[in-house]
């Protein structure tokens, strides 16, 4: 694994699909008062590659999601997709022109499927509105995803409120992928599952990122299930990245302080690794993105800060030791 995620870290530095540079959104609520979702986030993402974002809610990893597939206007910074660099604002046509290589996978399958179209429209309303596609073929496709997704080509005319919650989210796969994109958000795809379902939906992602060759952005709270699945982690912390490097890495081997607790505080699946694991609460509520602190953001509850941290914001750097890791702290500068 640490030789896959290496060739496939210095693959991203070489050929990058995605260049996120500075990326910024913010959310102005009138009266001077403004919401700093994202704040200054910089990665490269390389094709195929499973990126896991992690965080606490409210950390961003979802603004961050929503603002490179274009649903969010950005604020500052650039996004370059194949060295191309894409509009702040999406207007249709950029939509239009991207709905074949970027998609979304929404976290919760109850609100994201309208209910009043039936499967084979949501399914295929993709294939209507950006291929020339007539009604026979885009059905044929509709019937060979809903095979591929685990469910049958007869369910096309039925509606959402007629599945499970882990069905509906197969259903919102086949939407997202019918247009074979080259990269896909998943947005906390199985959160609003049942743990009994769970472990299937990731098992169907993995097999499809494997045969479609998908670039995924891959957003979670669970970090056990994102180091399984994910080539490389990034941790997110009120709006910015404090910790980026091949996912077995940085989960046996945290450097960022956050990172460290976050871990520590994650229940372990294996039951008698969770028994004799020593567990540190992550104590505290993560600041409001609305009064963002001076400094490191993470000082108010870091249990290393030093006086330098208030004043300083530390730029995620590779680590001296081993350079396809990066960390923002002042501990490694
Ligand atoms: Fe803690 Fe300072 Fe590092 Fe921030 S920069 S994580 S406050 S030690």
């Amino acid at each position: 694994m640490d030789d896959l995620n290496t060739a496939t870290a210095s693959a991203a530095d070489q050929q990058p699909l995605l260049e996120i540079d500075g990326l910024s959104r913010y959310f102005d609520l009138g009266k001077g008062r403004r919401v700093h979702a994202v704040d200054g986030v910089s990665l490269n993402i390389g094709a195929r590659e499973i990126v896991g974002l992690v965080g606490e809610s409210g950390s961003g990893k979802s603004t961050l999601g929503k603002t490179l597939i274009g649903l969010h206007d950005k604020t500052a910074g650039s996004v370059r997709w194949r060295g191309e660099t894409l509009p702040a604002r999406y207007r249709a046509a950029d939509f239009r022109r991207l709905a074949k290589s970027m998609q979304m996978i929404f976290q919760d399958p109850y609100s994201s499927l309208n209910p009043r179209m039936t499967v084979g429209e949501i399914i295929g309303e993709g294939l209507r509105l950006h291929t020339g596609l007539g009604t026979n073929a885009i059905r044929e496709q509709v019937a060979a995803w809903l095979r591929r997704v685990g469910l049958e080509p007869d369910h096309m005319g039925r509606y959402p409120h007629e599945f499970s919650g882990g069905q509906r989210q197969r259903i919102g796969i086949a939407r997202a992928l019918i247009l074979e994109p080259e990269f896909v958000v998943c947005d906390e795809p199985i959160s609003a599952l049942d743990v009994s379902v769970q472990a299937q939906v990731i098992r169907l992602l993995g097999e499809l990122q494997d045969n479609l060759g998908l670039t995924l952005l891959f957003i979670a709270h669970d970090l056990s299930m994102v180091r399984y699945l994910s080539d490389r982690m990034a941790v997110m912390y009120l709006g910015g990245l404090v910790e980026v490097g091949p996912s077995d890495d940085v989960y046996f081997d945290p450097r960022h302080p956050y990172t460290e607790l976050l871990i520590s505080s994650n229940p372990e699946p294996d039951p008698a690794r969770e028994r004799a694991r020593a567990s540190v609460t992550l104590a505290g509520e993560i600041p409001s993105p609305l009064n963002v602190p001076p400094g490191c953001r993470f000082a108010t509850r870091c249990p290393k800060v030093m006086e330098r941290c208030h004043r300083e914001r530390p730029a995620l750097l590779p680590l001296k030791d081993v350079s396809t890791r990066q960390v923002a702290c002042h501990l490694y500068a």
